[in-house]
């Protein structure tokens, strides 16, 4: 067994696998921004639920690590010259509980952008937060919502006791706005992810049996489900490593690694936004502070790109992208993004 100092440290399960680096070069096109059409901000790290896959380590504690007006009102104004913006993926945490959540919306619906909703479910059940349901609604946000499982045990035991009987009154609501029917403009789309150490199934199987059981069971609609594996870093990356599985899980992405998959990674068109400015280039590399290239800064500045030594988000474009051994997770078999199985 090797160490797991690394993993400790960093949150990177270093040394485990052959370098993710290496195997792209030999079997896939460099990895290189194409275009910004996709801009995902992480609102912060505040959330009313502590799931043990999560790899952002968020929780109901976590009330610093938090975007300000001033931050999310620059990434408003940086977004403006970004021609090829089509999505705005709001995240977190829970990214309802942040104060910016609702100018963020408007903002960007206002311009005709698609805006994505990344929701627990269980924040719209809250006291406090009756409000947001109806919010998406009127605004024409989408939503993604988890649910990692149709069975209560298997949900519970992922995000916590009764975090499913708050899901499904959740989604009820939603329907009863509108949500989840395919004639609808209000989008709802589902995020499942392995409870164990294992790759997501088949996508549209998995989806062809939660359609079933959930409309059987609660009555209840959706769009798509998007299966998405679970990344190897931070509260998940511990978890495995205390279980003694760590390396097990990371021979089996590498095993896995699918080329087709690598060409269609969400980094290649998407840029991510951390809750204090600093860019990225997706939220997985947000969450283990491995920075998106300088050479966007300036040609000879050092510094990590934040939205404030930054003058035009357009100008990630065609950069290298920044890639570790935790990237398997996007690779592995049907490809994994935050839209679901790339393949
Ligand atoms: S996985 Fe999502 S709902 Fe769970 S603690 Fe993390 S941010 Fe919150
Ligand atoms: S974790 Fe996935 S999305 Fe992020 S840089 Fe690696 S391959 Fe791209």
């Amino acid at each position: 067994m090797k160490s797991l100092l690394p993993v400790i440290n960093t949150g990177l399960p270093t040394n485990l696998v052959q370098p993710f680096a290496a195997r792209v070069a030999r079997e896939a096109s460099p990895m290189r921004r194409i275009a910004v059409e996709q801009l995902q901000i992480n609102l912060g790290k505040l959330c009313n639920q502590t799931c043990t896959h999560c790899h952002v380590d968020a929780g109901p504690t976590k009330k610093r690590e938090n975007m300000d007006a001033k931050t999310a009102a620059r990434v408003v104004e940086l977004s403006r010259d970004c021609r090829a913006l089509r999505t705005v993926d709001l995240t977190g945490g829970a990214p309802e509980m942040n104060p910016s959540f609702c100018y963020l919306v408007r903002e960007f619906r206002g311009r005709g952008i698609r805006v994505i909703d990344r929701c627990n479910l269980t924040i719209l059940q809250q006291p406090g937060y009756e409000w947001a349901a109806p919010f998406l609604a009127d605004h024409g946000v989408d939503v993604v919502a988890s649910l990692p499982c149709y069975l209560e045990q298997n949900v519970d035991g992922q995000r916590g006791d009764g975090v499913f009987r708050q899901s499904i009154d959740a989604l009820r609501r939603l329907n009863d706005l509108g949500y989840g029917d395919d004639s609808s403009r209000l989008r709802l789309d589902l995020v499942f992810n392995p409870t164990g150490p294992s790759l997501p199934p088949d996508q549209a199987s998995l989806q062809a049996d939660y359609k079933r059981e959930l409309q059987a069971r609660y009555g209840i609609r959706f769009n798509q489900l998007l299966t998405i594996t679970n990344i190897p870093i931070k509260r998940y990356a511990m978890f495995l490593a205390k279980n003694q599985r760590l390396e097990q899980y990371m021979h089996l992405l590498e095993e896995n690694f699918n080329s087709a998959a690598a060409e269609s990674v969400m980094c290649r068109s998407l840029l991510s936004i951390a809750w204090d400015g600093a860019i990225y280039d997706c939220d997985f590399n947000q969450m283990i502070d491995l920075p998106a290239s300088s050479s966007a800064v300036g040609s000879h500045s050092t510094k990590p790109p934040t939205i404030w030594n930054t003058d035009s988000l357009h100008q990630f474009a065609n950069r290298r992208i920044a890639t570790a051994d935790h990237c398997y997770g996007c690779t592995a078999g049907a490809g994994s993004s935050c839209s679901g199985a790339l393949l």
